[in-house]
């Protein structure tokens, strides 16, 4: 049995649903009220993939480090995956997914230094207060390289599951086209040394 383990971020302006994304990805619960946790905190969940695979991944909520915008590059190092969340009931949590994606983009890439796949999901679409459209949703989406876009709903258990799938599913497909013999491994940067030399002003 092949057990895959994979670090995975959610990001995304404070109150859009992150928490109650994991807590209902992991544990299937939607509770009303969260505290604000300070920090990072992280899930584990493991997800049978085929009849000798497994996931386990390793989830990170930023929990409480969104409101200063500028996340420790530590939540980032050697993540191979992201979520990226807003709110479709305020315009000011999806304006705000580009400096999220341009953040994420600076902090954190693959060996081969292209972006870790990103996707993008437009959450709390069970209530009426709708603000952001489907269409400006679908042309940020490729306008900014997320792989897809999809809209959930944590409190009605809308899409989490096939948005984690679909997630895991591009990591898998990503990492093999990595490794084609074409890639040269010399060529593979570890993150580690990639982020130690690259970016003096580590926080
Ligand atoms: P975070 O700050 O991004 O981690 O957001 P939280 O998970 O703490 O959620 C903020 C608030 O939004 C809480 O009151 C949640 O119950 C509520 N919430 C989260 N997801 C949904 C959703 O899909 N629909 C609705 N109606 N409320 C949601
Ligand atoms: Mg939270």
């Amino acid at each position: 049995m092949k057990e895959h383990v994979m670090k995975i971020l959610i990001v995304g302006n404070p109150t859009v649903g992150k928490t109650s994304f994991v807590q209902q990805y992991v544990s299937g619960q939607f509770n009303k009220t969260y505290k604000t946790t300070v920090g990072v905190d992280f899930s584990v969940k493991t997800l049978p993939w085929s009849d000798n695979e497994t996931v386990r991944l390793h989830i990170w909520d930023i929990a409480g480090q969104e409101y200063s915008f500028s996340v420790t590059r530590t939540y980032f190092r050697g993540a191979l995956g992201c979520v990226l969340m807003f709110d479709v009931t305020n315009s000011n949590s999806f304006l705000s997914c580009l400096q999220w994606k341009q953040d994420l983009n600076n902090k954190v890439m693959l060996p081969s230094g292209a972006p870790i796949p990103c996707i993008l999901l437009a959450n709390k679409c069970d209530l009426p207060e709708r603000v952001v459209t489907a269409d400006s949703i679908a042309r940020f989406s490729k306008k900014n390289g997320f792989f897809a876009w999809m809209e959930t709903s944590v409190k009605d258990n809308k899409n989490i599951g096939e948005a984690m799938r679909r997630l895991v599913q591009e990591i898998l497909s990503v990492q093999s086209s990595e490794d084609q013999p074409l890639s040269r491994k010399e060529d593979n940067v570890d993150l580690h040394s990639h982020d130690a030399t690259n970016h003096q002003t580590c926080c």
